[in-house]
């Protein structure tokens, strides 16, 4: 029943047939906090961390992991990232808000994203951010106008559309050619964006970025990427003079989400890269540059957990058996958007081989289910469910659609349970209205 590498490394069920997170009974957190519940297991987000660091470094030490935010972000988790040694890559004001409320060391924060507004450009530029990926010419336009007004040379790196399939959802693939993302190698426009980051007086262009897409289970792409950038850092040597000190391909490291899609190895990724990173210098006769990998979704995906209870039921003979839930779309949108497939287990007893159901949301929307077609022992009104490997892109994707509530999020670890985001209340839904002029 469980499926180990799906879910938390501490994830146990023990004799009392409960699931345990971090030493926590799922059965206990629900009953203090109440569902919807997302669960992040701590010593899962360290090991995701120290695995990224680790299997890279070991292959090339001038490397830096820099969490991609979007996947999920807010100040206690920034904290820990902080701790593990993670740098931060973010793609809004809001994000680089929470990374400085949590006292990140700016200067390991790169700033991403395809329309940053001349506001965010401002702000990052005085909080003395360490990189932004520029990813246009209008960005790179009012980035050297407004760092000559802040006195400042500001270190950049270009993104690059390299024109590679990742073979992942069409939603989510970022480099292929028909992107709305950065500067296509096979148009001359990266060409272009080099010479003009180059003679910019304002900016300092110290590398080259390419991010294909997500989740990404090959690892073939990304090398394919690198040699075509390296090509390109050489051909830009020549005949620009430019260094490459610094290259990033990206994140878009997959994870295991059913029993039936694994995903490969953190190590499997490093060793792709790395090594797709010393033959494309060693080919363009460059010594190799600093490495930045920007995980998200390995690194808070596996770390989190959803709990909710068991509702209503609805029986269509022959066709199909809804069983909904507390939560859904709202929370997690992924399945309505992407197709996306989950798991989900009964967390507070084990039970026989059951039945065939489909795990439906509570939102106004038919579109709103979790889990389509799901093997469960037979489920009752209170019993509370699991779905693994939901710390990515469902807290940060969270709406408050049908006026809901976004969830809590407690932190587990060694037995003990730490609120580190608290439920939203009636309150916070009406916190931005305005009545009467005030
Ligand atoms: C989204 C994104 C990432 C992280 O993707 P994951 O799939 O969460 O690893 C990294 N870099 C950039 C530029 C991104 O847009």
């Amino acid at each position: 029943m469980m499926i180990s590498h799906i879910f938390p490394e501490t994830a146990r069920v023990r004799d009392n047939g409960h699931l345990f997170l971090g030493g926590c009974d799922a059965v206990d957190l629900v009953d203090r906090f109440g569902t919807p519940l997302y669960v992040f297991d701590e010593a899962t987000l360290r090991s995701q961390c120290a695995q990224f660091v680790g299997e890279f470094t070991l292959r090339h030490a001038d490397t830096q992991v820099v969490y991609a935010c979007k996947a999920f972000i807010n100040r206690p988790l920034a904290q820990i990232l902080h701790e593990e040694g993670l740098g931060l890559d973010v793609v809004s004001g809001g994000e680089l808000a929470i990374a400085r409320a949590a006292a990140f060391p700016v200067e390991k924060v790169y700033f991403h994203g395809n329309n940053k507004t001349p506001e965010e450009l401002r702000f990052a530029l005085d909080a003395g951010i360490g990189r932004f990926v520029v990813d246009n010419f209008l960005e790179l336009e009012r980035l050297e106008a407004l760092a000559g007004e802040a006195g400042k040379k500001q270190d950049i790196l270009l993104r690059l559309s390299p024109g590679v399939d990742p073979h992942t959802h069409q939603h989510t693939t970022t480099g292929i050619i028909d992107s709305k993302f950065g500067f296509t190698i096979a148009t001359g426009q990266a060409e272009t964006a080099v010479a003009r980051a180059m003679s910019a007086s304002h900016l300092n262009l110290v590398g080259l970025h390419v991010h294909l897409g997500s989740p990404i289970f090959e690892t073939e792409p990304y090398q394919l990427a690198m040699r075509m950038t390296f090509q390109f850092a050489a051909q830009m040597r020549e005949k620009l003079g430019l260094r490459m000190a610094e290259f990033s391909p990206g994140g878009g490291f997959a994870i295991q989400y059913t029993g039936d899609s694994p995903a490969p190895p953190v190590g499997a990724y490093a060793e792709a890269i790395v090594s797709a990173l010393h033959e494309g210098s060693r080919a363009a006769g460059m010594p190799a540059p600093r490495l930045i990998v920007e995980p998200g979704r390995s690194i808070v995906g596996r770390a989190g957990v959803a709990l909710y209870t068991v509702g209503a039921t609805k029986e269509i003979p022959g066709v199909r058996k809804y069983v909904s839930v507390d939560g859904g779309m709202a929370d997690n949108i992924r399945p309505a958007i992407y197709g996306s497939r989950y798991e989900a287990v009964l967390a507070n007893r084990t039970g026989g081989v059951g039945e065939l159901v489909t795990i439906a949301g509570k939102f106004c929307e038919s579109g709103d289910v979790l889990v389509r077609d799901v093997q469960l022992p037979e489920l009752r009104t209170g019993d509370i469910l699991a779905i693994p490997a939901a710390g990515a892109y469902c807290l940060s994707m969270a709406s408050n659609y049908n006026a809901s509530l976004k969830p809590p999020i407690v932190l587990v670890k060694d037995g003990n349970a730490r609120l580190i985001r608290r439920r939203e209340t009636y309150e916070d839904l009406m916190r931005c209205d305005v009545i009467d002029g005030r």
